[in-house]
């Protein structure tokens, strides 16, 4: 064969696939076109038995040289291909992502208290609350130290039913009364619709537990009022499902929520879950939400939460919650992960002097 023969039939070739480019470009458009229908119409986007049915036809006006097997493997790659491109197309169409909403959401808090934005938040206060005493002592210290927002926890989603359960209102009555006195703000977890209503006077924020990430008709209730909500990632949810989470809240018209990695369960056995700070910089690129990083659950020990909170900010994260108890040996719950008051301090201190807690 001349040189100028094989010249030849490479310019044809560059040609072909030009040709194949356009062609699934095209193709690709009118996939995307059919994802936004089927989007309407709220009916899956893969349909195995459309797909069988166009291999077959394929492969039935086959003429070689490929093998019909060759034929299949191709034209499923190009399927494949064009499904992801749906999946990808819906992802960026959700209300929490950042492809709708390119700006950073600022949640503002009663008494102006930001959250998300230029300055970083720190959350603390003891796992549970258990008497005024404990509950006082924490919201003094933790207004001497300069935090704004306390944390503790009345109704408990524990492990067993017969360890402690928590106080119930009685136990958000008196965060609300500490933290009133206190110049506070507060969070605390409700795992159930029914009591929503009666805690909105309590609560200035809204927690849903790991445990009840999944808990859609939990996310439609906290959904439909107005109240911040911080959505805890679940025990095991991908990063995927947790967004989908904050989408059930916000379909029902709750725009103020803020995300918080608690680490997930893994085989590793040094920390109580593993600290996911990947999900910090991912989260951030892909929902317009504030991000906060709960070091106590995650590592579930006090000798590596400095370090873990540093690479929680640096990874981008907005805020930083963690359990203080005046007593932590004598806690009725997560004994083991909370900080007493002094460590507190020098935990906040230690944070603060990084440069890296804005
Ligand atoms: C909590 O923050 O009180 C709590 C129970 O944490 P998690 O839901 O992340 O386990
Ligand atoms: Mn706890």
């Amino acid at each position: 064969m001349s040189n100028v023969e094989l010249e030849g039939l490479r310019a044809r070739l560059d040609e072909i696939n030009g040709q194949l480019l356009e062609l699934i470009s095209e193709r690709a458009q009118v996939v995307q076109e059919i994802g936004a229908v089927k989007e309407k119409q709220g009916v899956p986007k893969f349909d195995p038995e459309r797909e069988k049915q166009m291999l077959e036809k394929l492969v039935a006006s086959n003429k070689g040289p490929f093998t019909s097997g060759t034929i299949r493997t191709l034209f499923k790659q190009i399927f494949s291909a064009s499904l992801d491109l749906q999946s990808t197309d819906h992802k960026k169409s959700l209300l929490v992502a950042r492809k709708n909403h390119a700006e950073d959401t600022v949640i503002v808090l009663p008494g102006g208290v930001t959250v998300g934005g230029l300055s970083s938040l720190m959350v603390a206060g003891p796992c549970s609350v258990e008497s005024e005493l404990q509950t006082r002592t924490v919201a003094a210290a933790l207004q001497k130290a300069g935090v704004k927002v306390m944390r503790g926890g009345a109704f408990k989603p524990r492990t067993s039913p017969y360890d402690f359960q928590g106080l119930g209102m009685d136990g958000l009555r008196i965060l609300r009364e500490a933290a009133t006195a206190y110049g506070l703000l507060t969070i605390s977890e409700i795992v159930d619709p029914r009591h929503i209503e009666e805690a909105l006077d309590y609560v200035d924020v809204i927690q849903v537990g790991a445990r009840n990430m999944h808990n859609f008709e939990l996310l439609k209730a906290v959904g439909e009022v107005n109240k911040p909500v911080l959505l805890k990632r679940g025990l095991s949810a991908t990063l995927d499902e947790f967004v989908h989470a904050a989408e059930y809240i916000m379909s029902r018209g709750n725009m103020e929520i803020m995300l918080i990695e608690r680490g997930i369960r893994t085989y590793e056995k040094s920390t109580r879950n593993t600290l996911d700070i990947s999900a910090v910089p991912i989260l951030k690129q892909e929902c317009h939400l504030p991000v906060l990083v709960d070091v106590t659950h995650s590592t579930g020990r006090k000798d590596i939460l400095i370090p873990c909170a540093k690479a929680a900010l640096a990874a981008g994260a907005d805020g930083i919650m963690v359990e203080v108890h005046p007593d932590p040996a004598t806690a009725l719950s997560d004994a083991a992960q909370q900080l007493n008051i002094e460590e507190f301090n020098t935990f906040f201190n230690e944070v603060k002097a990084s440069g890296l807690y804005r």
